[in-house]
């Protein structure tokens, strides 16, 4: 949750200058320029804060070199929490200066479900009649329109009921927070979480009526858009009365579980569910060689490492560790969007280190990370798949879709 930055004074002054940060940023040692290290960063926003630099342009793209990765915040011995201090700077910057664009698009589209929808239908259409295609090699459109890859026919809601009976008797009903991007993107994902849930004991209810985590407008300073969403959404998991809220989109779960409007429920991470669940049963290894990345927001935001492996340790042939697999993969939700070039030189390091374990399939349970790491792959000329844990499970499970 973003606090006011003059609010923050006490860690912004924490910081000794000391460069340990400079170390770990992925921005940083992309772009090389003491403005893009975390704790020039911090200085920038220090002196918006004291009003010794004017919001304007040239300090909100400074500001925006940053993936909120969190790998500065976990390095600085003065415990300064640099992403907050950044995700801070960057609310103050959409107050003082006006830009439309991105109020348009965090505000009004994508709070909207129903907007959310119309536009990805029009995009899947502009793909169908090959517009994309040609916008893209006429050099019209953004490169980064290519991060998303295929859209699916369907969103994942098509397939998910609101409420999904527990096969056998119900052990816990959950509340399933269904994301944008993995009901956009990767209806695979959902509805596996949804039957593997339910195949191992849990009713599971995913409202109508749910909304965006926030965390897209967190992230581009619509604190008030997020703190909404937030609101809304908690309210329609009170009112199916669920045991706890589980999800399998790593920022979403951040979101869920830093969320004040969440305070008071349990939010679960999904891997650690499942072991849980599936403790003293035998299971059908179902995926060949695979490697684990790490999303930042599981790993360095929440701390969650092991139970997705440890969920791999159970349905995979052999699993091989990559070097690096908790470095950032460049994603930083729509970090790429505004800077695809630094983001694809972050990448291309993940995918040399995917590329040294020799792994047939990559797990990550992160639908940014995803589709930057499948964008990358492609790119590679690399015939190596990205898969959630969860969908790995489902397949030993026998569980399988229809188109
Ligand atoms: S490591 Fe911490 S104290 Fe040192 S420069 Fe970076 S933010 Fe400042
Ligand atoms: S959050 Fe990540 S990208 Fe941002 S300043 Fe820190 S290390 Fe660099």
């Amino acid at each position: 949750m973003t606090t006011e930055l003059t609010s923050l004074k006490e860690h912004y002054l924490r910081c000794v200058r000391c460069g340990q940060c400079r170390s770990v940023c992925p921005v940083f040692e992309e772009i090389g320029n003491e403005t893009a290290t975390p704790r020039g960063k911090v200085f920038l926003a220090h002196m918006l804060a004291g009003g010794e630099l004017k919001a304007d342009a040239e300090v909100a793209r400074k500001l925006s070199l940053c993936l909120l990765c969190q790998a500065c915040t976990k390095e600085c011995p003065s415990a300064v929490p640099v992403h907050k201090i950044i995700t801070a700077a960057r609310c103050r910057l959409a107050r003082e200066i006006s830009n439309p664009l991105q109020k348009l698009v965090f505000r009004e589209i994508w709070a909207r479900p129903s907007l959310l929808n119309i536009s990805t239908r029009l995009f899947r259409g502009c793909q169908d009649l090959g517009l994309t295609g040609l916008g893209r090699s006429l050099g019209l459109l953004p490169p980064a329109l290519d991060l998303a890859g295929r859209l699916p026919r369907r969103p994942a809601r098509c397939y998910i009921r609101e409420i999904t009976k527990a096969e056998g008797a119900p052990k816990m009903r959950v509340g399933y927070f269904l994301g944008c991007t993995t009901n956009l993107l990767f209806p695979n994902v959902a509805r596996s979480t949804v039957a593997v849930l339910s195949r191992l004991g849990c009713e599971v209810v995913t409202p109508r009526d749910l909304k965006c985590c926030g965390l897209p407008q967190e992230e581009n300073g619509q604190i008030d858009a997020a703190e909404t969403l937030e609101k809304f959404n908690f309210a329609a998991f009170q009112r199916q009365g669920v045991d706890a809220v589980v999800t399998d989109c790593a920022s979403c779960f951040a979101a869920l579980k830093e969320s004040i409007a969440f305070k008071g429920m349990e939010i679960m991470d999904l891997s650690s569910l499942l072991n849980d669940l599936l403790a003293g049963r035998e299971i059908k290894k179902s995926s060949g060689t695979t490697t684990y990345h790490d999303p930042c927001h599981l790993a360095k935001a929440q701390g969650i490492t092991a139970a997705p492996r440890q969920l791999l340790d159970r349905t995979c042939a052999a699993f091989i560790e990559m070097p690096g697999a908790n470095n950032c993969c460049g994603s930083g939700g729509t970090f790429s969007l505004y800077h695809y070039d630094t983001s694809m030189d972050i990448l291309d390091k993940k995918i040399s280190s995917i590329k040294e374990t020799g792994a047939e399939v990559v797990a990550t349970c992160c639908p940014s990370c995803t589709m930057q790491i499948r964008h990358g792959l492609l790119k590679n000329g690399l015939n190596i798949s990205v898969e959630h844990p969860v969908e790995i499970l489902a397949q030993s499970l026998g569980i399988s879709f229809k188109a």
